[in-house]
This record gives C-alpha cells, sequence and structure tokens, in this order.
C-alpha cells in the first residue's frame, strides 16, 4: 500500500516525525508531500521544507519527500496512491480534517484517509508554535530534530 502524508511543514516538527515513523510501518511506501501552496505566506520555501524533512527522516528507502500543488485527489492519482495519512492533535484539528477528508471522498470515492493520534508528547506541538518560539529566541529542543535546529534559527534569526 502506498500512502501519502500531505501537510505544509514550515518546518517540520517532532510530531510530523513521529507520525511519519508509525505511518511507515503499516504502509509499503510512504510519501511525504509538502504543499507548496503560496497563499498560507510560508516561512520556509517549498525546496526548504523538503530538505529539511529529508534531513530529519535520513536515509530510508520506504520514504519519498516531495512537493505538490493543486488538489490532493489529483496528486493521489499521479502516484497511483489511494490512502492518505493524517495526524489529529485535539478536537481542534478534528473539524477542519472532518471536512477535507469528505470533501477528497466526494471528489474521489476510492480515496481514504487514516487518522493517527498524536504521539502522546507531541499533542501541543504545531509548526507555528516552534516559529514563534524560534523568532524569540526561545529553546527549541525537542520540539523539532537536533540535525535541523540551526537552520530553523538561521532562516527565523533566533537566538540561542
Ligand atoms: P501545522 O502547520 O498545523 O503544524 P501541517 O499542515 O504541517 O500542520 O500538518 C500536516 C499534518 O500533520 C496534519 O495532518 C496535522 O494534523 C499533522 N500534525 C501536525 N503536527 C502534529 C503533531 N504534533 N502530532 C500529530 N500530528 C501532527
Amino acid at each position: 500500500m502506498i500512502c501519502v502524508y500531505p501537510g505544509s511543514f514550515d518546518p517540520v516538527t517532532n510530531g510530523h516525525l513521529d507520525i511519519i515513523n508509525r505511518a511507515v510501518r503499516i504502509c509499503d511506501k510512504l510519501i511525504v508531500a509538502v504543499g507548496s501552496n503560496e497563499t498560507k505566506k510560508p516561512a520556509f520555501t517549498t525546496a526548504e521544507r523538503i530538505e529539511l524533512i529529508r534531513q530529519a527522516v535520513g536515509f530510508e528507502p520506504c520514504i519519498e519527500v516531495t512537493s505538490f500543488s493543486g488538489l490532493l485527489v489529483d496528486f493521489l492519482k499521479k502516484t497511483g496512491a489511494k490512502t492518505v495519512i493524517k495526524g489529529l492533535r485535539a478536537m481542534s484539528d478534528f473539524e477542519y480534517e472532518f471536512q477535507m477528508a469528505l470533501l477528497n471522498k466526494s471528489l474521489e470515492p476510492d480515496m481514504e484517509t487514516l487518522f493517527m493520534m498524536t504521539g502522546v508528547n507531541y499533542s501541543y506541538l504545531s509548526s507555528s508554535a516552534v516559529k514563534e518560539i524560534a523568532r524569540n529566541g526561545g529553546k527549541i529542543d525537542g520540539l523539532v530534530p537536533d540535525c535541523i535546529k540551526q537552520r530553523i534559527f538561521e532562516k527565523l534569526k533566533g537566538g540561542k
């Protein structure tokens, strides 16, 4: 089974990585797909976001990291995947994800969305929180992998 894990990943966090590492155990191939929707005004370019995920994941033959634009259902068709993986942190994620899953299903009835609960240590973790802390020079230890900490600070001009 090929699964697609889509998101902004602006930047990737340990919460995303937890989902990636768990998802890869239930599929043959996982495609981590960075949405290049510029209207969201990301802090990191699409290429940077891909690069940070690659660095964080390391060499793992079952995981492909790429980008997509346009509709997720069209990207799925291109890759031959029928299954989307999404993480759920709290009730606040639920409403939006519920709507997206039903919309996608109406566009492409063959597509399934599988939800994974956040890891117990990551329910409070979001990319925007990481950016806010880094911009203000706070510590992001434990929130993102050590190997990408420096690049996040350089980009966001934080301290420490
Ligand atoms: P955000 O910008 O809110 O961090 P993304 O668009 O990058 O989120 O998220 C992509 C996917 O990863 C979504 O399914 C989201 O629910 C999930 N996700 C994000 N952070 C976490 C986390 N800490 N734990 C579990 N899932 C997460």
